[in-house]
């Protein structure tokens, strides 16, 4: 049995954050990882994300080049070689991962931990033992409960696509959907978004629901509302999606972007006496401490609407604050959380989309600025996409609670106006500040 401080089952985004902080406080550190180094983020989430939909910007650029004067023959496109730059970054940088937790001074241990007790744990046939546990193992894409759903693939397997599919069917609503649904019609193909709902991206700001579908249309795509998935089946060249009101799909690709599930199963935690909620997440307190004192659990395996990289480093590090830096009372402030979905064009938002300020503080306290404009980069190109922009402020001071944008470069300009929020800045306070000109983020502080 070995002797720890510190047990991390997990080193994805959370777990590393926790691990590195507390073993720079000088806690003995051991991390359990029984995949890659890096976890969702790195290996298929955000990293590989970012990189496929840089390829389909990379796309509407070559679109607009003829505009912009430039004659070029047409460009050919080739996954399997995007694919291969994408692999290779993501293994540098679990390299660049693993030289950090050493720097750091943390043990890592390869293989699948599981619970002896609430202060020990077994990997591969050898036992660690510490006072403290966290629960960090992260979720996995969720499958649908429908008769041939190993026909599609989730958003790992879309990391493993070597060939644009032509026709590919997504189905889902959520960020995973419109961002891998994107790029794919980003990149050429005609994809359909099938929704069992009304509207994509349900949770978030009208403006940005709406428009979003808007745009997606524009480009081509289509958008099947109401289609419940009762069975998928094999058909020529590809899959036929059958709903429960008898509708029939066809795709050449079936990506399943249905939510993700937490990562709690074979983990023995009924042998350390850890409580989860009905769908199987941990869970935790305000300070991510368990029902079991000594064991702790943060990041998506405790779930709610912040399944975030930032969110789980934030907390990863705030615990090890806690538990080895003496700082009793660190906790993370999970509120006004910014958030970019990279949809095409993407969304940047934080605070209370519209709705939700009118819930909370009453219709008569909230006031909302719009704005929607095409942008001066479109100015001259043959595709016309809008950019909206919306304000949500509140109380007679006009406190600023919410910021939604949707458009180009509505990824990169929301973090300081996240900032301004977090500071409790009010409409005045964006009114004296100057505008950069020509640029879209100046539109937010010209509003009337
Ligand atoms: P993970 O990163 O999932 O790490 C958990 C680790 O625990 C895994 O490596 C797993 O192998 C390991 N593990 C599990 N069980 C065990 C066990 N029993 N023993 C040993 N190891 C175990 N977030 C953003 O902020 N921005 C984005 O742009 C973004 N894009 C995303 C795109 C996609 C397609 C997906 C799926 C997610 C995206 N996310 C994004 C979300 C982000 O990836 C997660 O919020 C983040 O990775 C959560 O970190 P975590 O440490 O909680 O879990
Ligand atoms: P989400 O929970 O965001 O969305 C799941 C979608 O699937 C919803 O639209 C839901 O519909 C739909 N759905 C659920 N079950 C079914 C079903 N049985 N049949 C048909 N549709 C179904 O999950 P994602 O996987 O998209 O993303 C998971 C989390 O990962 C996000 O919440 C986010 O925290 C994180 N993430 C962050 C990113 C970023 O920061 N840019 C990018 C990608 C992921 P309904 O609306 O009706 O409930």
């Amino acid at each position: 049995m070995r002797e720890l401080d510190f047990i991390v089952i997990g080193g994805g985004s959370g777990g590393l954050a926790a691990a590195r902080r507390a073993a720079r406080h000088g806690a003995r550190a051991l991390v359990i990882e029984a995949g890659p180094l890096g976890g969702t983020c790195v290996n298929v989430g955000c990293v590989p994300k970012k990189v496929s939909y840089h390829a389909a910007e990379l796309a509407g650029l070559f679109r607009d080049a003829a505009d912009y004067g430039f004659e070029l023959a047409p460009p050919t496109f080739d996954l399997g070689r995007l694919k291969r730059a994408r692999d290779a970054y993501v293994e540098r940088l679990r390299g660049i991962y693993a030289q950090n937790l050493e720097r750091d001074g943390a043990e890592r241990v390869n293989g699948w931990a599981t619970f002896v007790d609430a202060r020990s744990v077994e990997v591969a046939g050898e036992r660690y033992s510490a006072p403290h546990v966290l629960i960090a193992t992260g979720g996995r894409p969720r499958l649908p409960d429908v008769a041939g759903a190993a026909l599609g693939i989730s958003s790992d397997g879309f990391f493993a696509l070597e060939r644009l599919p032509e026709r590919p069917l997504v189905v889902g609503a959520g960020y995973v959907a419109v961002e891998l649904g994107g790029i794919l019609q980003a990149l050429g193909a005609s994809v359909t978004f099938v929704v069992r709902g009304h509207e994509l991206l349900r949770y978030f700001d009208p403006m940005l629901r709406n428009a979003l579908a808007e745009e997606l249309t524009q480009t081509g795509a289509k958008l099947e509302f109401g289609f419940e998935p009762e069975r998928a089946e094999r058909a020529p060249g590809g899959v036929r999606l059958v709903a429960k009101d008898g509708r029939e799909l066809f795709g050449d690709c079936l990506l399943w972007a249905i939510g993700r599930e937490p990562m709690t199963a074979r983990l023995g935690l009924e042998h350390a006496g850890v409580q989860l909620d009905p769908e199987g997440y941990v869970l935790v307190d305000e300070f991510q401490s368990t029902n079991v004192p000594g064991v702790y659990a943060l990041g998506d395996v405790i779930g709610g609407d912040r399944m975030l990289t930032p969110v789980a480093i934030a907390a990863g590090r705030k615990l090890a604050e806690r538990l080895f830096g003496g700082q009793p009372d660190a906790r993370v402030d999970y509120t006004d959380v910014p958030t970019v979905v990279f949809s095409h064009p993407p969304i940047g938002t934080v605070g209370l989309s519209e709705p939700a300020a009118r819930e909370r503080f009453g219709d008569a306290a909230v006031r909302v600025y719009t704005t929607a404009f095409t942008s001066l980069y479109h100015g001259v190109t043959q595709r016309k996409p809008r950019t909206r922009m919306k304000l949500v402020v509140s109380g007679p001071e006009e406190r600023v609670v919410g910021v939604h944008s949707i458009g180009l470069g509505s990824d990169e300009l929301l973090q300081g106006f996240a900032v301004a929020v977090k500071l409790g800045a009010r409409k005045a306070d964006l009114d004296r500040t100057l505008a950069i000109h020509p640029t879209a983020a100046e539109e937010l502080v010209t509003l009337r």
